[in-house]
């Protein structure tokens, strides 16, 4: 009798063993095939997002490498335009070093998730394994916190930078998005800290000591009414959100003004590096002069058609098409913009958000057809001529941009093909142009009497 209670036991724990064992198996093989199939579908957005970039005109941004990662260094990573608003500034290190810094943690997460373990680098740093979690939960509520006051910023006080026409719909629901998201993913961090100390307190099996978590360590002790197996599902379930929702983070990212967390630094390494008053030659013009003056210089045979300035985005630079992917829609070029401010329709934000809008256009069509179909429509087609017509080409948007966009890049490249391409111009304008061509000055006088004035102090 003895004896057969005794195999009965026995084939209970092989049977229950067994299925944790499976239930442990199935979870990794499910961990690993969402992992997979979430890297997968973000390296072909990047790619798809790399591909349209590269549909603009070559621009050669590789020289004086040292000054580039500085730039890199200084305004990417160290953020230095923000500094201007100190408090703002702080705010969005927070945020930013939250996101990069807590992915450290991610890192033992997938870890973990592949290969069944639980909490895997704790037995081999020990004591610094309990200051990293603490520094990451301190960012984790400092993320919570910032997250909180720019929602109250958008969507409360309403700054006037974020209730501008050129963020209604999806600009505007997708900023809101992710500052809650990441909200609830810090949530789901300390939530899953909490459980994990609480399951500590009862010396339940695989949850190891790890020291006093320094803000889970105060939630913690709320939980000791719970029983063990409840404690269990909430750190599991936390545990699951948590990594889910970054994978879904980091597929949303290539749909989102977001995607500048990681194009910020590209776009500082090759931010151009003359001083930002100086204009482009149009090479092509200046051909033309050459060649009237020396026609031997000029090509034989049949040449391209000449081209001026960007009717589409195939005509900018790939620069300004990653300027367009990186921008952050945060509307400090506009606020700075003297046209947008004395109320004139053109924003430069929103000129960043066109091009992208476009180019995303262009990049579906190239994907549904195998190559670019006409489908009639540009630039032009976003932008109106009122709005390019405004810019006073001050660089005031350059200047404040944190992530080194040039709005007036596009500006200048639409506005030349306006005038060069279609002469549409106003008159005035003509004016002032048939003055450059004959006078040397944009006014009507002869240059032999551009001295005259002085006449008049003698
Ligand atoms: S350069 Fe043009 S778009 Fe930029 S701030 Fe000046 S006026 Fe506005
Ligand atoms: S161009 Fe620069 S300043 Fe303007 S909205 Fe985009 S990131 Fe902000």
């Amino acid at each position: 009798m003895l004896q057969n209670n005794h195999d009965a036991l026995s084939t209970v724990i092989f049977y229950l063993s067994s299925t944790n064992l499976l239930m442990q198996i199935v979870q990794q093989i499910i961990f690993i095939a969402v992992a997979a199939f979430a890297i997968w579908l973000f390296a072909k957005n990047i790619s798809i997002i790399r591909r349209n970039i590269l549909l603009g005109k070559d621009e050669d941004l590789n020289d004086n490498k040292q000054l580039r990662w500085r730039n890199l260094l200084l305004l990417a990573f160290g953020q230095k335009k923000m500094f201007r608003n100190p408090l703002v500034a702080v705010m969005h290190f927070i945020v930013y070093a939250g996101f990069i810094i807590i992915n450290i943690e991610v890192l033992e997460i997938v870890l973990d998730g592949m290969i069944g373990t639980h909490r895997l680098f704790l037995p081999y740093i020990g004591g610094l394994y309990t200051f990293l979690i603490n520094a990451f939960e301190i960012l984790a509520l400092g993320v919570l916190i910032a997250c909180s006051i720019f929602l109250v910023r958008r969507n409360i006080i309403k700054l006037k930078r974020f209730i501008s026409k050129d963020l209604d719909g999806w600009p505007r629901s997708d900023a809101n998005y992710i500052l809650i998201t990441e909200i609830i993913l810090m949530t789901l961090f300390l939530i899953m800290n909490s459980a994990d100390r609480a399951l500590q307190f009862k010396g339940a099996a695989h949850y190891h000591e790890t020291g006093n978590f320094l803000i889970s360590g105060i939630i913690a002790p709320m939980m000791n009414g719970l029983s063990v197996s409840a404690l269990v599902i909430i750190e599991r379930s936390c545990w699951w959100l948590h990594i889910l929702g970054i994978f879904a983070f980091l597929n949303y990212l290539p749909y989102s003004k977001h995607l500048h967390i990681l194009l910020a630094f590209p776009n500082a390494y090759y931010a151009r590096l003359e001083p930002m008053g100086k204009m482009d030659n149009m090479e092509n013009v200046q051909n033309e002069v050459k060649y009237m003056m020396q026609p031997e210089l000029a090509p034989t045979g049949e040449t391209a058609p000449m081209k001026f300035g960007a009717k589409d985005v195939f005509d900018l630079s790939w620069k300004s098409l990653l300027d367009s992917y990186s921008c952050t829609e945060c509307g400090r070029c506009s606020a700075a913009c003297p046209a947008n401010q004395t109320g004139k329709l053109l924003s430069p934000r929103k000129i960043m958000m066109d091009t992208r809008d476009r180019l995303e256009a262009v990049g579906k069509n190239i994907r549904a057809n195998g190559e670019f179909k006409d489908d009639g429509k540009n630039l032009f087609s976003h932008i109106t001529v009122e709005e390019l017509r405004a810019c006073t080409t001050c660089n005031a948007c350059v200047q404040e941009c944190p992530v080194s966009i040039s709005p007036l890049q596009i500006i200048l490249e639409l506005r030349r093909s306006l005038i060069m391409e279609d002469s549409n111009a106003p008159q005035e304008w003509n004016v002032m142009f048939g003055n450059i061509e004959n006078n040397f000055a944009p006014w009507k006088f002869s240059p032999d009497d551009r001295d005259k004035w002085a006449d008049e102090l003698n």
